[in-house]
């Protein structure tokens, strides 16, 4: 429409409007093109009745959007400086609000009870500042809140690492923690082009679809965790290699082999290899065994 600002000369024209010196270290790259944002928000699944959470707005691009399909947006900026541009951009969308602070910071679930009471769902959609992606997806998926979907816009290599199989380069302690909560799929590759300014890594959107339940019963999520760190800590050496060094001595070790021989594990495995029912497994035996 016709207030939309994700067009190059509008984005440009608000940004010298305002006098505005974008920080590269608050990851400050616009998107300024129509087609990637409507990927975006379809693949959010959104509806009068459902809400959007959306992390750093910038100048309002995403959120506009957002706002014409949700009942609900709540957006999340940490530049004070975008705030008088978002009255702007936001003016035509009264459901659509714009809070200051840093999302690491930010108490969420209480968050949720102010902005998203009677809505039948909520979904994170973002293009997200790239140098706290781990961290934005960790809080999200660590504090349990009732999120039906999480459409990101992230830097492709770390896309490929949340969706990676076992037994690639890819997989890890990431993919693990990702694919316990979530069910990821790539939306799409994005190129450099569609943003002001332009940043030096290529890009992707990726949707993570929230389970209900875990795809692996796991009777200790936080040890189940620091198994699946613990086993990935030098990438190179051997599951027998990494798991010794965490959770036995020098008196106990020859325990651990039987012990992976006994729920069917190679010890000379890298972790890598191993599937999340393989993680499952391993983890129930360690506890058993007093880990
Ligand atoms: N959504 C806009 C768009 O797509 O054009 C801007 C996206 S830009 C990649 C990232 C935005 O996140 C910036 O507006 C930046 O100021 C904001 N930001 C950076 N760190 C943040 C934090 N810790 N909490 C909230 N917002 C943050």
């Amino acid at each position: 429409t016709a207030d939309d600002v994700a067009t190059p000369s509008k984005t440009k024209q608000i940004i010298k409007r305002n006098g505005l010196v974008l920080k590269k270290s608050l990851g400050q790259n616009f998107l300024i093109d129509q087609n990637i944002l409507s990927k975006i928000v379809m693949a959010a699944e959104l509806g009068p009745n459902k809400a959007a959470l959306e992390i750093g707005p910038g100048i309002g691009a995403l959120t506009q959007q957002l706002a014409k399909l949700a009942g609900r947006v709540l957006a999340v900026e940490i530049d004070q400086r975008l705030l008088p541009i978002l009255d702007e951009t936001l003016e035509p969308y009264p459901h659509a609000t714009v809070v200051h602070g840093d999302i690491l910071k930010t108490d969420l679930p209480e968050l949720f009870r102010q902005h998203f009471e009677g809505m039948d769902g909520v979904s994170v959609v973002a293009n997200l500042p790239y140098y706290i992606t781990t961290p934005i997806i960790m809080k999200l998926l660590e504090e349990k809140l009732p999120l039906e979907n999480i459409v990101v816009m992230i830097q492709k290599e770390v896309a490929d690492r949340m969706a990676a199989r076992p037994g690639t380069k890819d997989y890890g302690s990431l993919s693990i923690a990702v694919q316990f909560h979530c069910e990821p799929e790539l939306v799409t590759i994005v190129p450099r082009t569609v943003f002001v300014p332009q940043p030096n890594v290529d890009s992707a959107v990726i949707r993570l679809r929230v389970r209900q339940t875990p795809p692996v019963e796991v009777a200790d999520v936080d040890f189940f965790f620091a198994v699946v760190g613990a086993s990935f800590v030098q990438r190179r050496k051997t599951l027998y290699n990494n798991l010794a060094a965490r959770f036995f001595t020098k008196e106990n070790k020859p325990e651990l082999e039987a012990l992976l021989l006994g729920i069917n594990i190679e010890p000379s495995r890298r972790g890598e290899t191993l599937s999340m029912e393989e993680f499952a497994r391993l983890s129930s035996a360690l506890r058993a065994h007093g880990c």
